[in-house]
């Protein structure tokens, strides 16, 4: 296959909030696959909030972003050619070479996915990483027992909307949610939240007070700061935190001044405990059996907010970071 291909560089690093600058649009020669290859023409692309930590040129759990070179990420597509057994043109593969309309990927980095058995893009949500870490992050980490009472952040995003909605089919006895907007906190209540509030409406311990007026067991934390101060608050004796994001840091210059109450862990005797959905992958096949159920009973919805166009990756990036979604943002390529 001959032909231009364009992919999304970072062109430098941000200092606080990403701009559009930091990121250029560049075209180069399509590649062609050698032996252990193939050529994938991406349909569409994941953008997720740990991109911003690898903008930085810091030491984490991932690698930083090179400067001038494609970014990377979850993605899935076509295969237009193959010089590996097992794959052939036409089948769709989920890899980690997002950001680029083609992608040269190494057959060993790739998987088939079924995309009779559920849309393309529901790998990149519901029942990809998205999906296992709220399931991961609910079940295992926090420990969710049926008869509790949970709070989670970010509640109208890709994995706070499904944590929210497994609780209840765990048997949670409420479901608190919080989420950046009225029209965010109406479709928690839609998805069947027991209790949602807008966070810019007031201080967050004084609405999580009002929602759930007896106290929480379990708080599912994407969003740290204030949110995780309110919850440690709220959190009755034996309660535990699972600490998947802290999306209100990663853009601020200063440290966090919240949690100011952490002593509270003591008396109370309470678990935080951060993770990473990479170190459940033995729950992937559990996971997929029953979110696959669910979805077939009519029993879970998910949102997906789809942006078109590599040129718009940046810009929908961006958006994900302030807030612009309902459940997963994606890109279509
Ligand atoms: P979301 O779809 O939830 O999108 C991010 C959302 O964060 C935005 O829609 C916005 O919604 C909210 N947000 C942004 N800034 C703030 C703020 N200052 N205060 C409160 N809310 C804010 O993204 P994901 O579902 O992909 O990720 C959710 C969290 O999970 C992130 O923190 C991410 O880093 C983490 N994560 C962790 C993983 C792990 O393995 N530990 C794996 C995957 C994700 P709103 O309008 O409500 O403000």
């Amino acid at each position: 296959m001959t032909g231009v291909n364009r992919e999304i560089h970072l062109a430098s690093r941000p200092d606080g909030w990403p701009t559009g600058e930091n990121f250029r649009l560049v075209e180069t020669e399509m590649p062609k696959p050698g032996p252990g290859q193939l050529l994938v023409r991406n349909q569409y692309m994941s953008v997720d909030p740990y991109m911003r930590g690898r903008m930085n040129d810091v030491k984490s759990y991932v690698p930083p972003f090179r400067l001038d070179a494609p970014l990377d990420g979850g993605v899935v597509g076509e295969v237009v050619a193959s010089e590996a057994d097992g794959f052939a043109p036409g089948d769709v593969v989920l890899h980690g070479l997002g950001w680029r309309e083609y992608a040269l990927v190494d057959a060993g980095s790739a998987r088939i996915v079924d995309p009779g058995l559920a849309p393309v893009t529901a790998y990149l949500s519901v029942l990809g990483m998205t999906g296992l870490t709220a399931y991961a992050g609910l079940l295992e980490v926090a420990g969710m027992r049926p008869g509790e009472t949970v709070f989670v952040s970010a509640a109208a995003g890709a994995v706070g909307s499904l944590v929210g909605q497994i609780a209840t089919l765990k048997g949670a006895a409420r479901v608190v949610g919080s989420a950046g907007s009225a029209a965010k906190v109406e479709r928690l209540t839609a998805l069947g939240f027991d209790a949602a509030f807008d966070y810019h409406d007031g201080p967050v311990r004084h609405a999580l007070k009002a929602a759930a007026p007896d106290g929480i067991d379990v708080y599912f934390d994407n969003v740290g700061g204030d949110h995780l101060e309110a919850a440690i608050s709220a959190l009755r004796p034996h309660g535990r935190v699972a600490i998947c994001g802290m999306i209100a840091h990663y853009n601020a210059a200063e440290p966090p001044a919240a949690p100011r109450n952490l002593a509270l862990l003591i008396g109370k005797r309470l678990t935080l405990r951060g993770f990473l959905v990479g170190d459940h992958g033995h729950l992937r096949d559990e996971f997929v059996r029953e979110m696959s159920g669910w979805l077939r009973e009519g029993r879970v919805s998910y949102d997906e907010t789809i942006v078109d166009g590599i040129e718009n990756a940046p810009a929908a990036f961006l958006g994900l970071l302030r807030g612009e979604n309902l459940g997963k943002m994606l890109v279509r390529l």
